[in-house]
């Protein structure tokens, strides 16, 4: 053998994709309707890492729950993205067909909703359901896929699994059976979950523990999560950093805990109002006065305006960029003053 015959060429070795888990950039999703085109998201910008939870939070009709759906690929008939770009692990999603959208979901993107009998099927066992989602999504024959179906039910904390396995989802309690639809979300090893109030329908003490089930999982897998609520008190619990939206739009961006400590968005200062606090004793919790504007009458300027007390013409007739804020980022015209002081 030569010198020369005994050099191999191989095909070059792709390095391993470091960037952000999801990666979405000005995102704008419409709704065209006979009088006219209503835009409910208006140009955001989000990421989230490996093994991290982000949170997403407002009130209903902020855009939550939307931009949620538009990485998923399931926006209502009528909704499209009119503009943007929605990447995960730098493959670009947002226009790819609606059978590769399909594969994408369970086996790269995991999800979880509100309510559990949504996700699962009556009919089916939970381990038939857990066997035959793994299948679709990963070469595994049915014994392989039903052992780590128990394995998975473990994992979330589900006892006795290798009896629960042959029950149907109306034999778990309410806790319970978000616990199988979290295993479910999982079962294909999705690398990000989108969590779309997932404790929302369950007692007090069941969210505390479907909220610790989500950190391990994300800090243990690397699941990338992005978790959707109305509750500032879910997300001062779960997340690593926060997005809070209004009127479509990303008003505060920043690690939960400087956000919770130091809000810089007057419309953050009033969600956190909302927190009950188990250390000190108040009377009444805050509440924002006004409500979230309609898409068909949004206010001129900044859109928080008609509910803030610090607004001032400035704020009535020119839009705010998120700017630098401490350890955040904030869209307000007035960060220097003290907002955190000033009552809503
Ligand atoms: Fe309030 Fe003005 Fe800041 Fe908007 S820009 S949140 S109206 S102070």
């Amino acid at each position: 053998m030569t010198a020369q015959s005994a050099i191999s060429i191989e095909a070059p070795v792709q390095a391993p994709f470091t960037g952000p888990v999801l990666d979405i950039r000005n995102l704008v999703v419409e709704f065209p309707t006979r009088r006219g085109v209503l835009t409910a998201i208006r140009g955001i910008d989000l990421s989230i890492g490996r093994g991290e939870i982000l949170g997403v939070v407002g009130e209903s009709g902020a855009g939550k729950s939307l931009t949620g759906a538009a990485v998923i690929g399931l926006l209502e008939s009528s909704g499209r993205i009119a503009a943007g770009e929605i990447y995960v692990s730098g493959r670009r999603i947002d226009r790819l067909p609606m059978r590769e959208m399909q594969k994408l979901r369970g086996r790269t993107i995991g999800a979880i909703f509100q309510d559990p009998l949504t996700s699962l099927n009556p009919l089916l066992t939970v381990g038939d359901q857990l066997v035959e989602t793994m299948r679709v999504h990963l070469p595994l024959s049915r014994t392989e896929a039903a052992q780590r179906a128990i394995t998975l039910l473990q994992e979330v904390g589900i006892p006795s699994p290798e009896l629960r396995i042959g029950q149907y989802p109306h034999q778990f309690s309410g806790g319970m059976r978000q616990r199988v639809v979290i295993a479910l979300a999982l079962c294909a090893e999705p690398e990000l979950v989108i969590a779309d109030e997932p404790t929302t329908a369950l007692d007090v003490s069941i969210q505390a523990q479907i909220t610790a089930l989500l950190k391990r999982v994300c800090r243990d897998r690397g699941t990338a999560m992005m978790l959707i609520t109305h509750d500032m008190g879910v997300i001062a619990e779960t997340a690593d950093r926060v997005a809070v939206m209004y009127a479509g739009r990303i008003v505060e961006l920043g690690p939960v805990a400087a956000i919770i400590r130091d809000p810089r968005h007057p419309y953050t200062k009033g969600l956190i109002g909302s927190i009950p606090s188990l250390t000190e004793r108040c009377e009444r919790l805050t509440q924002i006065d006004g409500a979230m504007p309609r898409l068909n009458a949004m206010p001129s300027g900044c859109a928080f305006h008609p509910r803030c007390r610090l607004a001032n013409e400035q704020c009535r007739s020119e839009r705010p960029p998120l700017m630098a804020a401490g350890a955040s980022q904030a869209a307000c015209w007035h960060l220097e003053r003290e907002v955190a002081h000033v009552r809503l």
